[in-house]
């Protein structure tokens, strides 16, 4: 039995799929917010993902087949999160003097290869925000004709007063805002209101003809198109409704993301997929996952408050102890962010590899077989209990010790883990030092043998300035992380 933790209703529910049919199927239909690719992720969002991953894995392990669908948000995300602020694809473009186009593609493929590295199974379907601009826009038109939308001089919004259970899945009341939350009114009804279409630049009835190029004041954009008689764009969240809609259908199983697309993104994907469909209930399970914290912040790129995968692969810290370092916190709980506990986690994954490298053939079969009944079980009820990651570690830990897991065992709880453990060789143990970090030293080495100490001293502070020390010891270099 499986038990997720769902959001709308605050608690933990056993899972079963909607569709049950007669044979009863094992389809499982899941939808997760995916990144807006104006910038690199930070290890905060990839916590998100690395979440998403486990979860998905989780039900392929249960023997459910997973259609996972995830978007590309490349458009109409503005910096605020609501409906104020500059698009940040435009931000992006601005800042790197190329196309938004380009922004995108090159951040795609960047968000992409973090993926890889931390072995996370893509989505089934990856789906473009603007790949799907007439589905948003059919979208939009039926909420017009369904009376949910109102026009301003800059966009068309949905009236959040018009369905009755708005707010639900983040407990919010009679448009009353959250805790610290400020909200531009501008020319809309109710706060909670938001953008469903926007026009390019603010149009005046109706001296602004159809398809008008932007006023001085807001540049011409490079992503807009022609739609409800103006050049605009996709406000954020009707993306993901029309995409969710066209390849997991009207009604689907699971919806991720980060807590923070609870009051705003989530609500309101919620608010207009329902309207379109005369209250359907949309989505059965909910989850989110808590932020990773950086000093007493969240991470997030908008205060600068943040570190890439990149980053911490140039401080000796792979992808994958990065992996670990997730999985030993439950996703629901905050996570702090520092290189004591990430350089822990890198000595707890070499010891794993470690006791990996000594159940592996030949030594294989010498521990009980137990999967199924003993550790098998105890594993399965684990993960189980709502992804519990770190139980299942521990768990993983206490049979190491005790001599109770086999080689074959291990793999098969990888398949959840991810952890690459079929894959462990002795070199992977013992590299630490990046690359980049081993040439410098092997470098410094030449140039010490040859007396030149102004060179050692420019490498010392080259390492350094990777994050790394070099010590001069009787037996060479020796090298530690700062
Ligand atoms: P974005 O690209 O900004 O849409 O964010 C991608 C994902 O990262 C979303 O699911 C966010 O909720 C999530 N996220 C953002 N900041 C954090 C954080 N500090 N910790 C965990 N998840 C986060
Ligand atoms: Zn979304």
């Amino acid at each position: 039995m499986l038990n997720l933790y769902n959001t709308l209703s605050r608690k933990k529910e056993e899972f079963t799929p909607i569709k049950k049919g007669l044979f009863k199927s094992k389809k499982v239909g899941l939808y997760t917010c995916g990144p807006t690719v104006y910038n690199y992720a930070h290890i905060g969002n990839l916590r998100s993902y690395v979440f998403e991953d486990i979860l998905k894995r989780v039900l392929e392990y249960n023997k459910y087949k997973v259609k996972h669908v995830e978007n590309i948000t490349d458009v109409g995300h503005l910096t605020d999160d609501a409906d104020a602020g500059e698009d940040k694809m435009e931000k992006g473009a601005k800042r790197e003097g190329k196309t938004a186009w380009e922004i995108a593609e090159f951040y795609t493929q960047a968000f992409k290869d973090n993926l890889h590295d931390l072995n996370i199974i893509e989505p089934n379907i990856w789906c473009k925000a603007t790949d799907h601009i007439p589905e948003q826009i059919k979208l939009v038109q039926k909420l017009i004709d369904k009376g949910f939308t109102y026009e301003t001089s800059d966009g068309i919004y949905f009236d959040t007063t018009k369905i009755d259970d708005y707010g639900k899945l983040a407990n919010l009341k009679n448009q009353e805002l959250q805790a610290g939350e400020r909200v531009e009114m501008g020319e809309k009804k109710n706060p909670h209101d938001f953008t469903l279409w926007k026009w390019s630049s603010p149009v005046r009835h109706p001296e602004r003809p159809e398809g008008v190029e932007g006023s001085p004041a807001s540049p011409k954009r490079q992503m807009e198109w022609q739609a409800f008689g103006h050049m605009g764009f996709p406000g954020w969240h009707i993306e993901c409704s029309a995409m969710s809609m066209k390849y997991l259908g009207e009604q689907f199983d699971i919806h991720c993301g980060g807590i923070d697309h609870i009051p705003v993104h989530h609500t309101n994907e919620i608010a207009q997929s329902e309207a379109v469909t005369n209250k359907k209930p949309w989505v059965k399970y909910w989850l989110h996952n808590e932020f990773l914290n950086m000093g007493t912040e969240k991470m997030a790129k908008s205060t600068g408050n943040f570190i890439t995968l990149q980053t911490l692969k140039t401080r000796g810290i792979s992808p994958l102890a990065y992996r670990y370092f997730l999985l030993q916190t439950h996703y629901r709980k905050q996570l702090n962010f520092s290189w004591e506990a990430l350089e822990a986690a890198q000595t707890g994954l070499n010891r794993l590899y470690k006791e990996v490298q000594k159940l592996s053939p030949p030594a294989r079969g010498g521990a009980h077989d137990e999967v199924g009944e003993g550790v098998g079980a105890k594993f399965l009820k684990k993960i189980n209990d709502d992804l519990d990651t770190p139980g299942a570690l521990a768990l993983v830990w206490e049979a190491l010790k005790q001599g109770t897991i086999n080689y074959d065992t291990l793999l098969k709880f990888d398949k959840i883990l991810g952890l690459r453990l079929a894959d462990v060789k002795e070199e992977v143990v013992e590299s630490r030092i990046p690359e980049e970090v081993g040439k410098l030293r092997d470098l410094r080495a030449i140039a010490r043998s040859q007396k030149n100490w102004a060179e050692s001293d420019r490498l010392r502070d080259e390492i350094k300035k990777l994050g790394w020390e070099v010590k001069d010891t009787e037996d060479g270099q020796e090298i530690n992380s700062l």
